[in-house]
């Protein structure tokens, strides 16, 4: 069942304890080249967790967890990690309110060391078009010269989802995009997901079953840090181990 020659994502048997309490308990996972995956589960099934073992800010007490079949991810630093390509969005958006939309997505080109402003000049064609091509994802397009402040909190997040783009990642792994966002910005990322998988693997964590159905895509359920699910939406919603998770205490 774990294909690990064909996946960009390999994750076996991994145990990851606090204090004796297993927050992943023999956890195993695979995602594909390309493959968009959603993972639900109720609150403490150890989502947050999964993404701190592959972004190496948690370390596995036991378990393989690899990246494009040879990297071994458990013995990297996050830094490295991020190097390889995996970038990792998180929930609160951290955009630099004070500088503009395109200014942010320039930033993210150069990494923290780059200086605003002056880098556009010295920007070669090739980075412009991968600029032009981000802020149209993103659909911030007309909005490049507003400072992000000004932004709502959806297009502050896609703002966000673009800056990781512009670090061209494998694999982009996004823990509750549409927590706070309208239905519209809701399904605008969606779209937005969908479409960067196209190029990306991408890994979903979210609660919003309604946003999951949107995603159209190969859906894990975790419960008590290991998978309880693993299907398209319709199978895990009529799949009784998950009523009974979600609805049944
Ligand atoms: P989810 O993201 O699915 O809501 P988490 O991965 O955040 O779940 O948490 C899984 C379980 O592990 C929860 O019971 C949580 O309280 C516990 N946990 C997570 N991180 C820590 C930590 N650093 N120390 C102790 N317990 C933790
Ligand atoms: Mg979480």
């Amino acid at each position: 069942m774990t294909d690990l020659v064909n996946s960009l994502l390999y994750l076996d048997g991994v145990t990851v304890s606090f204090d004796g309490f297993r927050a992943l308990n023999n956890l195993s996972l695979t995602v594909g080249h390309g493959e968009m995956r959603a993972i639900i589960g109720p609150n403490g099934a150890g989502k947050t967790t999964m993404m701190d073992v592959i972004t190496g800010k948690t370390r596995p007490d036991r378990g393989d967890v690899l990246f494009d079949g040879h990297h071994d991810l458990t013995r990297l630093d996050e830094a490295a990690i991020a190097e390889l390509g995996i970038g990792r969005k998180f929930q609160r958006p951290t955009v630099f309110d004070s500088h503009s939309v395109l200014d942010n997505i320039v930033l993210a080109l150069e990494g923290p060391r780059g200086v605003f402003s002056s880098l556009f000049a010295r920007l070669t064609e090739p980075q412009h078009d991968r600029i032009d091509g981000v802020l149209e994802t993103i659909r911030l397009t007309d909005r490049r010269d507003a400072l992000a402040g000004s932004l709502s909190h959806g297009q502050k997040q896609w703002l966000e989802i673009g800056m990781l783009l512009m670090q061209e990642p494998e694999l982009l792994l996004v823990d509750e995009p549409a927590a706070g966002m309208t239905d519209a910005e809701t399904e605008h990322t969606a779209d937005l997901l969908k479409e960067i998988s196209k190029e990306k693997s991408v890994v979903v964590v979210e609660h919003d079953m309604e946003f999951i159905r949107m995603l159209d895509t190969r859906v894990t359920v975790l419960h008590e840090g290991s998978v309880l699910a693993e299907g398209s939406i319709d199978t895990v919603q009529a799949n009784l181990d998950v009523i009974d998770v979600y609805l049944g205490r």
